[in-house]
């Protein structure tokens, strides 16, 4: 018989990194060294103190059966302090917090519960593609938003068209920002919560890298804005923070009934986070900060380095106050498919072509510092021998 897919998934975006994923199996089939600056994945380990954790509560039978949908009691309330600490925001751990397998299942889900056939989602693009790809699957419409160079990757809102903001339901936003590495002030939150009341939008707003900052630099959340909890939500994870992509946790906070909605799907596709990963995730937000600290430590080093390898060669690269991505400008009269390309095949380096995050991602490469400092330093030699 013939296996048809949904048109649903036809109208996905091309997976640019399988392409890449193909060359870098080829490359390295050749006997090629690569050095991958590809994925946004922390190379360090989760911390020791919430694998302890993890390991006792392995071995609890109570934590062995379904979860609650929500999230545990204790994890929501976990959150709601972190959230009064860290932001001085006020959340109900009943009704304004919502546990979720990663902060990637949560935006994904969100789509569903507020758009109908034709309905715009808002996009940034370049973005996180899973916010384009989730509207899609939703049956919902994309209208990509330009984070421009010139407007510190900021949208502006006042050049959407009326008619789209007619028909459109979500806005999702981002900062610090992938794959710009752009921070937002409290002064561009409540231009969005006026934007979203003037025009009825909801707002969503991921903040995986809120903890992944340096020099002073600290990350506002949007929910310290005035009115913010009227308009929207915040998605939140520790797969950054603590080197815990791998356990998938996070979570959504803000509007209670925009949580109530994005509750109801999940309820009826998931079944919540597994118990012993919630009581290790309550470890990562109330145990022992330092780990956090020499995270920052650790990436600041290689900014610095890779930052200034970049510029000697020329290459114009902004220095991030945050992320653990450098988006770099690539030279005049190349595009960044073609340029990551050439990356790889002579220099054995991967990045991400800007093109991978949306068409306003041309002209620039995407490179995560997630390889140590003396790998940072061939990436600089090899660079230079193939510009
Ligand atoms: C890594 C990342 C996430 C996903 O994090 P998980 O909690 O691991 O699903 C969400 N948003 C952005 C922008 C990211 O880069």
């Amino acid at each position: 018989m013939t296996i048809t897919m949904a048109e649903r998934l036809s109208k996905l975006p091309p997976y640019l990194f399988a392409k890449i994923d193909a060359l870098k199996a080829e490359a390295i089939k050749n006997g090629i060294n690569i050095i991958d600056l590809g994925v946004g994945d922390p190379d360090l380990p989760t911390p020791l103190h919430i694998q302890e954790k993890m390991k006792s509560a392995v071995e609890d039978a109570e934590n062995h059966r379904y979860p609650s949908y929500q999230g545990m009691p204790a994890f929501r309330e976990t959150v709601a302090s972190f959230y009064k600490k860290r932001f001085q925001v006020d959340l109900d751990p009943q009704k304004e917090v919502l546990s979720l397998i990663g902060s990637k299942e949560g935006i994904a889900h969100t789509p569903l519960a507020f758009l109908n056939e034709g309905d715009f989602c808002l996009v940034p693009d370049p973005g996180y593609p899973v916010y384009k790809a989730a509207t899609i699957l939703a049956g919902g419409k994309v209208y990509q938003v330009p984070l421009l160079l010139e407007n510190q990757f900021l949208p502006d809102y006042e050049k959407i068209p009326i008619d789209i903001l007619n028909k459109a339901k979500l806005l999702f936003i981002n900062y610090p920002n992938n794959p710009t590495s752009a921070t937002a002030d409290p002064d561009f939150f409540q231009r969005t919560v006026d934007f979203a009341k003037k025009n009825e939008i909801i707002i969503c707003h991921d903040a995986a890298y809120s903890e992944m900052t340096y020099d002073d630099y600290q990350a506002p959340s949007f929910l310290q804005v005035q009115g913010a909890k009227e308009v929207g939500i915040e998605f939140h994870s520790l797969s950054k923070t603590y080197n815990m992509t791998g356990w998938r946790v996070g979570f959504a906070v803000g509007n209670p009934q925009i949580i109530a909605a994005l509750g109801k799907v999940k309820t009826n596709i998931d079944s919540g986070i597994f118990q012993a990963i919630q009581v290790a995730g309550i470890e990562a937000l109330t145990g022992n900060q330092d780990c956090v600290q020499e995270m920052r430590g650790i990436y600041k080093e290689r900014r610095d380095l890779l930052c200034q390898g970049l510029e000697s060669l020329g290459l114009k690269v902004e220095k991030p106050k945050a992320t653990f991505y450098l988006w770099i400008q690539i030279p005049e009269g190349k595009d960044s498919e073609g340029f990551a390309l050439h990356l790889l095949k002579e220099a054995g380096i991967i990045c991400t072509p800007g093109t991978g995050f949306g068409d306003y991602g041309e002209g620039f490469i995407r490179m995560a510092l997630t390889v140590p400092q003396n790998r940072l330093c061939e990436v600089v030699e090899r660079i230079r021998k193939v510009l």
